[in-house]
């Protein structure tokens, strides 16, 4: 018998978990990214001499499935223990045991790990999709498609609901309701080659929690970086929010400045990335949705947590769904 073809929309964490899952069950797992690599918001960029994790920072285990996972990439070297508890400033945040990992080459590295023998197809942005004889069809901006039996969606909702709506899929209102009530909050990333060692107080991570600056990382010290002094500056989501607008040159001057009592050596160069969709605000723990009548699901970190966790436990929970 034939084994169906899904089609994955998002090579994120997610997406990677639920193809991987599938891919053992003897399904053809099918991803298309927009990116121009793996792993979504898990995404290590270098420049200048320096690396940077510059979306997700870390993440910790907390559930028996996630764990299980984690120790197959330890074991592989993909991922490591960067610290445990959370320093801050003030040494105010509560301490809390569990160990916080990274990936061994930054986190975009566990993406391609997890992306191995995967079919992707990376840097096709799909912008319609159709659903006609029990088939779904994503047409992608540079002009190709891709075909499935299912169609399993990842990206962040609003984004996901954005395209079904502009290729005239519609959902029953109270679903539409559900998922159109999810929304997540943007963040800024600053990325900066200091000339010299940064200030930042071993392990080289600490969270700010002010009304600017949220979080702080020095990618030498975490151990992913060739070179001293390649920080990471996250702003919190209002800041993001009040300026969102505004030219990257003048956000990215704003949070250095905002930071420079931790970075201790001027900026040498510096990028900007804008998240719209950084972190869920209000995620629901559903794990992940299915529409039988027209083979189309959900998953994301939305469905499960919010975190790297639970983006990979809502993969896991599709691929269950679909496997059944
Ligand atoms: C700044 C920042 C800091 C964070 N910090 C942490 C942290 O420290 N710890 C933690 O656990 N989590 C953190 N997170 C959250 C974590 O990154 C996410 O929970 C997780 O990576 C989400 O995985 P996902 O697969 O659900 O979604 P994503 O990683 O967003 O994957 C969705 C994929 O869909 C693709 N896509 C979207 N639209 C289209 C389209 N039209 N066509 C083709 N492809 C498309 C995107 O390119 C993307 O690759 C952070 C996130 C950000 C942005």
């Amino acid at each position: 018998m034939k084994m169906k073809q899904i089609l994955i929309l998002g090579a994120g964490m997610s997406g990677l978990c639920a193809a991987r899952q599938l891919k053992s069950a003897g399904f053809e797992p099918i991803l298309v990214d927009k990116g121009r690599g793996v792993g979504g918001r898990m995404a290590t960029r270098r420049f200048e001499g320096g690396t940077f994790d510059h979306g997700a920072q870390f993440f910790t285990a907390r559930s028996e499935e996630f764990r299980a996972l984690v120790e197959e990439w330890r074991e592989s070297n993909i991922a490591v223990e960067w610290f445990a508890g959370y320093p801050s400033p003030q040494n105010d945040k509560p301490s809390d045991a569990h160990p916080r990992f990274r990936g061994e080459s930054g986190m975009t590295g566990i993406a391609k790990w997890l992306a191995r023998d995967l079919t992707v197809h990376l840097g096709e942005e799909i912008e319609r999709l159709s659903f006609q004889n029990g088939r779904w069809t994503a047409f992608s901006r540079s002009g190709n498609s891709f075909e499935g039996d299912e169609l399993l969606l990842t990206a962040p909702v609003p984004q996901s609901l954005t395209l079904l709506r502009n290729s005239g899929i519609e959902l029953r209102e109270s679903l539409q309701n559900t998922l159109g009530s999810l929304s997540y909050e943007p963040c800024f990333a600053v990325m900066a080659n200091l000339d010299g060692p940064s200030q930042i107080p071993p392990p080289g991570a600490l969270y700010v929690n002010g009304e600017t600056v949220w979080w702080l990382a020095d990618n030498f010290q975490k151990g992913i970086s060739p070179r001293e002094g390649s920080v990471t500056v996250h702003s919190s989501g209002a800041w993001a929010t009040a300026h969102y607008e505004e030219p990257q040159n003048e956000v990215g001057a704003a949070l250095l400045e905002a930071a420079a009592p931790f970075l201790g050596a001027p900026v040498e160069s510096f990028e900007v990335r804008r998240w719209r969709y950084s972190k869920p605000e209000n995620p629901v723990e559903m794990g992940s949705f299915r529409l039988r009548s027209i083979n189309l699901s959900f998953a994301g970190d939305i469905f499960q947590g919010a975190k790297i966790e639970g983006a990979a436990l809502s993969g896991l929970a599709a691929a269950r769904k679909l496997i059944s």
